[in-house]
């Protein structure tokens, strides 16, 4: 199996970074469609910051790494999502304390940990039409090839299928949550964009996991 460092972790950030920054013209449409058009802004610059951070929490443990993570995406991200991911890189940093790498099982235990704190703090549950609807099949899926003994291969494969299908299922969602509320339609038609720049998170780290 696999086996994490921070450094592992941190490069993976680079690699979301860089994915979520060649998406700008996208998100910010689909931001427009149902809300007011600054998710690709905020969350870029949150993933700049990281990634400008680099150095410094790639010597880190991973505890301090993921609280450091918090700190940062909390503090650069504007709008919503800046409470919401530190609140979900704080959770996940409790799973990692003393730890030195991480392992499959761990993977899991991080990506549960954010969606409880994104929910715990956002009061939003699945199917309300946000990065929710990416993360909350995400983790169920994950669990489930832990249960069967799936290989990390299925694993990977699995997850990213059900990131792809949880971000999709929010086109048809009225939104309960967010700004896609207040629009007459609830952004019926409308892909959250929170729920795209989660799956491109979740995507790439099975990508990291797998090579
Ligand atoms: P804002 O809506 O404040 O402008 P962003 O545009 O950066 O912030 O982020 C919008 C995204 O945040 C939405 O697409 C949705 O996925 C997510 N989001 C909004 N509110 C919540 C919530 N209460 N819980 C979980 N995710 C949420
Ligand atoms: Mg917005
Ligand atoms: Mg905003």
């Amino acid at each position: 199996g696999f086996q994490l460092t921070t450094k592992d972790y941190v490069d993976y950030i680079k690699k979301a970074y860089e994915r979520i920054h060649a998406q700008g013209d996208y998100i910010t449409e689909l931001d427009s469609a149902t809300g007011d058009g600054d998710h690709w802004t905020n969350i870029n610059m949150g993933f700049e910051k990281l990634v400008e951070a680099a150095p410094e929490l790639e010597a880190m443990d991973l505890f301090s790494a993921f609280k450091k993570i918090s700190m940062i995406m909390m503090s650069v991200i504007g709008g919503s999502g800046g409470v919401l991911y530190g609140s979900a890189y704080m959770e996940a940093a409790k799973t990692v304390k003393g730890k030195e790498a991480l392992e499959s099982a761990d993977v899991c235990a991080i990506l549960e940990a954010m969606m409880n704190g994104i929910m715990t703090r956002g009061k939003a549950h699945p199917g309300d039409k946000t990065m929710l609807d990416t993360l909350a099949p995400v983790v169920e899926c994950y669990k489930a090839c832990l249960a069967e003994g799936a290989d990390e291969k299925t694993t990977c494969e699995k997850v990213k299928a059900a990131a792809e299908a949880g971000y999709q299922s929010t086109m048809d969602m009225e939104a309960v949550r967010g700004r896609a509320y207040y629009q007459a339609n609830k952004g019926v038609g409308h892909l959250d964009p929170g729920a795209v720049t989660m799956y491109y998170q979740v995507d790439t780290l099975m990508d990291c996991i797998a090579s």
